[in-house]
C-alpha cells in the first residue's frame, strides 16, 4: 500500500514537472545564429523616421531643417555609444528615445491619434545575437515604449505584452510613466479630424473598409521610428516604435510589435526595422522575409531588401520602407513610397541624411 502511494506521488510529481517544462516560456534562441567570421571593431547605425508621401513641395525649409536636426542628433547619439564599445541594443534605445521625445515623429510624444482620440503605442526590439525579442502593443502611459519593449525582452519570460498588462509591467519595472495628455500634439489632432472628415465623406460608400483604406486617408498615417545597428562585437539588433496609424480603431495593432513583420534581427543574416502600411508588412512578414532571402537564397542584403520592398511589397499593394544592416556593416535604406526620413553613420563617422528619393537628395543632401 505504502509502495503504491509512493509510486503515485512520484508519478504526480513527474507529471507536474513535465507540465512545468512544457509551459516554460521560450526565451532562449530558437535557432542559434551560425557563427560567421566578421571583421571585429566594425560598427554602424541606421535610423528611420517613417516613410510615406513626403514631397519636397509640401515641405517648408524650416520643417525640413527641424527633421534633419533630430535625425542627426539621434544617429549621432547611437553612433557615439557604438564608438565607445556599447552594444547595438543600447545604441538603438538611445537613438529611438531621441525620436520618441520629438513631436515630429509618430512615436512617443508625436504619436498619432486613434479614432477614439487616444494614443496607443506599439514597439519592439530584437537582439540578433541571441534571437531574444521584446514587444509591447497598445500602451498609453509609457513615455518611451521602446524601453518597455527592452524590459519585456530582458526581464519577462514573454515576447509580447499588450494594453493594461503591459502598463502594469512598466510600473513594476519602474519605467517613466506620463499622463495620456502628454501625447497630445495639435498637428496630430488636426490630422485625425481631417481623416475623420474624409472618412465621413466616404461613409456612403458600400464598403466601410474601403473608406478606412482610402488612399487619401492612408497617406496621412506614416511616421514610425526605427533603428538598426552593428556593434564592435559583431552583434546586430533592430528596434521600432510607433503610434500606429491615424484613426485606427478597435485596438488595432500594427506590424511593429509583430516580430518578423516590422522588426527582426538575426546575426546570421540581418537586422531590419520597417515603416509603412502595417497590414501589408504583417501579411508579407516583411522583415523576416528579407532575412529568409539571405538565409535560404543566399542573397546579399541589397538584393534581399530590393526584392522584398520593390517587388513583393509593391506587387501586394503595400507601401513603405525598411532600414537594414548586416554583420559586415552593409546597410540598406529601401522604400517604395515618395520619401522616407532616414540617416546612417558608419565606422568612419560618415553621415548620410535623406528624406526624398535619391535623385532629389544627391543635390540637396550629399
Ligand atoms: N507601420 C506602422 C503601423 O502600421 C505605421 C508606420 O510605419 O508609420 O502601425
Amino acid at each position: 500500500m505504502k509502495k503504491t502511494l509512493l509510486l503515485l506521488l512520484l508519478s504526480i510529481s513527474f507529471a507536474c514537472n513535465n507540465a512545468y517544462e512544457e509551459r516554460k516560456p521560450i526565451d532562449q534562441p530558437v535557432t542559434k545564429p551560425k557563427s560567421d567570421k566578421v571583421e571585429t571593431n566594425n560598427f554602424g547605425i541606421v535610423i528611420h523616421g517613417g516613410a510615406g508621401t513626403i514631397l519636397k513641395e509640401n515641405m517648408t525649409d524650416s520643417l525640413e531643417t527641424a527633421y534633419k536636426a533630430v535625425l542627426e542628433e539621434a544617429v549621432r547619439a547611437g553612433h557615439e555609444i557604438l564608438a565607445n564599445g556599447g552594444t547595438s541594443i543600447e545604441a538603438i534605445q538611445r537613438s529611438i528615445n531621441i525620436m520618441e521625445d520629438s513631436p515630429l515623429f509618430n512615436a512617443g510624444k508625436g504619436a498619432v491619434f486613434t479614432n477614439q482620440e487616444t494614443n496607443e503605442m506599439d514597439a519592439a526590439i530584437m537582439d540578433g545575437e541571441t534571437l531574444k525579442a521584446g514587444a509591447v502593443a497598445g500602451v498609453t502611459i509609457v513615455k518611451n515604449p521602446i524601453n518597455l519593449a527592452f524590459q519585456v525582452m530582458e526581464y519577462s519570460p514573454h515576447v509580447l505584452l499588450a494594453g493594461k498588462g503591459a502598463e502594469e509591467f512598466a510600473k513594476e519595472r519602474g519605467l517613466e510613466l506620463v499622463e495620456p495628455s502628454y501625447f497630445y500634439t495639435e498637428n496630430r489632432f488636426k490630422s485625425l479630424q481631417e481623416v475623420k472628415e474624409a472618412e465621413k465623406m466616404k461613409a456612403d460608400s458600400a464598403d466601410n473598409r474601403t473608406a478606412f483604406y482610402d488612399p487619401y486617408i492612408k497617406e496621412s498615417k506614416f511616421g514610425t521610428v526605427g533603428c538598426v545597428a552593428l556593434d564592435k562585437n559583431g552583434n546586430i539588433a533592430a528596434g521600432t516604435s510607433t503610434g500606429g496609424m491615424t484613426n485606427k480603431k478597435w485596438n488595432r495593432i500594427g506590424d511593429v510589435p509583430i516580430i518578423g513583420a516590422g522588426t527582426y534581427a538575426n546575426n546570421a543574416t540581418c537586422a531590419v526595422s520597417g515603416t509603412g502600411w502595417g497590414e501589408y508588412f504583417m501579411r508579407g512578414v516583411v522583415a523576416y522575409d528579407i532575412s529568409a532571402m539571405m538565409e535560404y537564397k543566399k542573397m546579399s542584403l541589397e538584393e534581399a531588401t530590393k526584392e522584398v520592398i520593390q517587388n513583393k511589397l509593391t506587387e501586394s499593394g503595400g507601401e513603405g520602407g525598411i532600414i537594414a544592416i548586416d554583420r559586415r556593416g552593409n546597410i540598406a535604406m529601401e522604400f517604395n513610397s515618395a520619401g522616407m526620413y532616414r540617416a546612417a553613420m558608419n565606422k568612419k563617422g560618415e553621415l548620410t541624411i535623406g528624406i526624398y528619393k535619391e535623385n532629389e537628395e544627391t543635390a540637396e543632401e550629399k
